[in-house]
């Protein structure tokens, strides 16, 4: 028997409310979503930011996880503190110990149903495969971003970010709950398909590969002086080429994609996120990647749910 404990959090942003909304429902009646078998535990990432509406308090949870903040004494910032109890009580190591962490997040971008996963870790690779092969959803891999770092997920040994939108910010919605319903049950139906071996892992991953982020055009005090353009509005996942319209300026001019590292089409995440105006991302480009399933994944992910 597996000791495999199955980590679900939800509001992790303060006002993310729907997924959870979703883990409320389910306190509420445990028969709501099956739990195939598996340990689970159900958690608010950040209960007083949730309480009050907010993204965060101090600062951002889902950057407060690195072994730089997480070591630091000097922090009073409540996230941190959070972060450390959080890994206290279900990481790895703790008291509680869960050994995969999902994250439920939504966005107020137009990207459907997705999966992020941070760094090349081979379990995590296995695990958004066979969530992709049964459902279809891109999976953006972040990596090679230094000043975006600290994620929850990195504090477990495999975890991923389930991010579905768009929906503004503190808004229940049908179809985000629906969606974040539909993914919970398919992960948890996934992972426990692979301690009882019967996964069916696909030949091929598709990863939307993290290229760089830009920031809106600004004057010099820093205020935003274009929007983002109408054509591209809403094209989350939909390839641009250089030329394609960024941003537009209130007499009408345009800021077209212009970037000589980009050689083919890149495909925009996160375009317009409402969260991201704080860190200057206005939006981000990935490259569209098919990669061979490789099995040094598999065994990744088989040894530490069976560990
Ligand atoms: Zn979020």
């Amino acid at each position: 028997m597996s000791n495999l404990q199955v980590l679900l959090v939800a509001g992790t942003h303060g006002n993310e409310i729907n997924a959870p909304w979703v883990f409320d429902q389910w306190k509420q009646n445990q028969d709501l979503i099956d739990r195939f078998g598996l340990k689970v535990i159900s958690v608010i990432g950040n209960p007083l930011a949730f309480e009050k509406g907010k993204r965060y308090l101090h600062r951002d949870l889902n950057r407060s996880f690195s072994k730089d903040l997480l070591n630091s004494e000097n922090h009073n910032d409540l996230e941190i503190s959070r972060a450390k109890e959080l890994l206290g009580l279900y990481g790895p190591n703790g008291k509680n110990a869960s050994q995969i962490a999902i994250d439920f997040h939504s966005t107020t971008a137009c990207m459907g149903s997705s999966l992020v996963i941070y760094g090349r870790r081979p379990a995590d690779l296995a695990i958004v495969s066979l969530i992709q092969h049964r459902i279809g959803l891109p999976v953006y891999l972040h990596e090679g971003n230094p000043s975006q770092k600290g994620f929850l997920v990195e504090a477990w040994p495999c975890g991923f970010v389930v991010e579905i939108g768009p929906v503004p910010q503190g808004s229940l919605n049908s179809r985000i709950i629906q969606q974040t319903f539909q993914a919970l049950k398919i992960c948890l139906e996934e992972i426990s398909k692979s301690i009882n071996s019967k996964s069916c892992f696909p030949d091929k991953l598709i990863v939307h590969r993290h290229l760089k982020s830009i920031d809106f055009p600004r004057d010099s005090s820093g205020e935003p002086i274009a929007y983002i353009h109408g054509d591209l509005d809403g094209r989350d996942w939909q390839p641009i080429k250089n030329g394609y319209p960024l941003f537009e300026y209130i007499n009408g001019d345009k800021v077209r994609l212009s970037d000589n590292s980009f050689s083919d089409e890149v495909f925009p995440v996160f375009i317009n996120e409402a969260a991201y105006a704080e860190k200057n991302i206005a939006m981000s480009f990935t490259k569209k990647e098919v990669w061979r399933f490789d099995d040094c994944w598999k065994d990744a992910f088989y040894a530490l749910i069976n560990s």
